[in-house]
């Protein structure tokens, strides 16, 4: 950001001859989208995010098993969310939904469902950042037992929720994104990412205009390298397609959020090759700068006790607003982000 502030003031000088009162409104410009930003960030609160993963991790939902009806129940969830926030589908509608035939998935798996929400940018309403999670999750064991998946994915399900309801609150005071955000809730993951390489296949605006993809999954809790002090998380890929991503994502939560951004897990030399893992790759694959937010694994990952009693909540609501202020520079700044590497 640095660096395109100095080139626009270097322009602005020769433009218009040093005039030294453009510059100012330049810079003050970029100081008030900080303060509005902060405003809708405060928005995101514990509470919300509490009420709502209790829900979705609820057993009701029988642990998300995609094209089961415990999904099934969890993507109504998700869209009558959108509708009473009054943010519209992509789809046109009441339709929220991408559905996913059965020969597009796996294993015999029963058709699925994508779950779509979208805000029209004011000035580049073609240029499309994409905010995900997947919502699907293990479903049940043999004996009936249910993986909740609070923290995989019910967290990054609840994020995206709350991201896209700050915005919207920005929209409805006259302050909407320039460019446009697709909220994207994959199903499938637990499969082998089979929403999101649905998404890529059948893209509902082209990859060409996609600028960004931020993915969450499993941001709720610790691992225990962290456990003493959990004001951390794991951001892998930032810097694989764009220094300009990485370096936003940088400013903004030095900026805001001040947790510890650990990139233990973007090495390529990382045995657990989490970059390749979820979502945000079917995104980088096609040349998409990602970001994926992610705690780390813990002792209850892929059990039946991923539950929601265990996530930090006040950690949850700090993750999330990171996500928020990154997706905000990201869907405001002057330029589209560069792909350089
Ligand atoms: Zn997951």
């Amino acid at each position: 950001m640095k660096k395109n502030l100095f080139t626009a003031i270097l322009i602005l000088l020769f433009s218009v001859g040093f005039n030294n009162t453009v510059v100012a409104q330049a810079a003050e410009s970029i100081e008030v989208t900080g303060i509005l930003a902060k405003n809708y960030a405060a928005g995101i609160t514990e509470a919300d995010l509490k009420t709502h993963l209790y829900i979705i991790a609820s057993d009701e939902f029988e642990g998300r098993n995609t094209g089961e009806p415990g999904q099934k129940l969890a993507a109504e969830y998700i869209k009558d969310f959108y509708i009473a926030k009054n943010i519209a589908s992509p789809l046109g509608e009441n339709n929220y939904f991408q559905v996913i035939p059965t020969e597009n998935l796996r294993r015999n798996l029963k058709p699925s469902e994508n779950v779509v929400a979208f805000i029209k940018g004011s000035e580049f309403p073609d240029e499309i950042l994409v905010v995900s999670a997947h919502y699907d999750h293990l479903g049940m064991d043999k004996d009936g037992e249910i993986y909740n998946g609070a923290d995989d994915d019910g967290s990054g399900t609840v994020a995206v929720m709350a991201i896209a309801e700050a915005f919207q609150k920005a929209v409805e005071e006259g302050n909407g994104p320039k460019r446009s955000i697709l909220f994207l809730h994959v199903t499938g993951e637990e499969k082998g990412l089979l929403g999101s390489k649905y998404y890529v296949n059948y893209p509902i605006f082209p990859l060409a205009n996609t600028v960004s993809n931020l993915n969450i999954d499993m941001i709720g809790r610790s691992d225990e390298a962290n456990e003493k002090d959990p004001n951390y998380i794991y951001l892998i890929g930032s810097d694989k397609l764009s220094t300009e991503l990485h370096i936003l994502s940088e400013e903004m939560n030095n900026k805001f959020t001040k947790l510890k951004l650990d990139y233990t897990y973007n090495l390529d030399s990382d045995p657990n090759r989490f970059y390749y893992r979820s979502d945000h790759y079917n995104f980088a694959k096609n040349n998409i700068p990602v970001i994926f937010y992610f705690n780390g694994t813990h002792e209850n990952y892929h059990r039946i006790s991923d539950t929601p009693d265990k996530i930090n909540y006040e950690l949850l609501a700090k993750r999330t607003q990171l996500v928020f202020y990154t997706a905000w520079e990201i869907a405001n700044r002057e330029n589209r982000i560069k792909v350089d590497n």
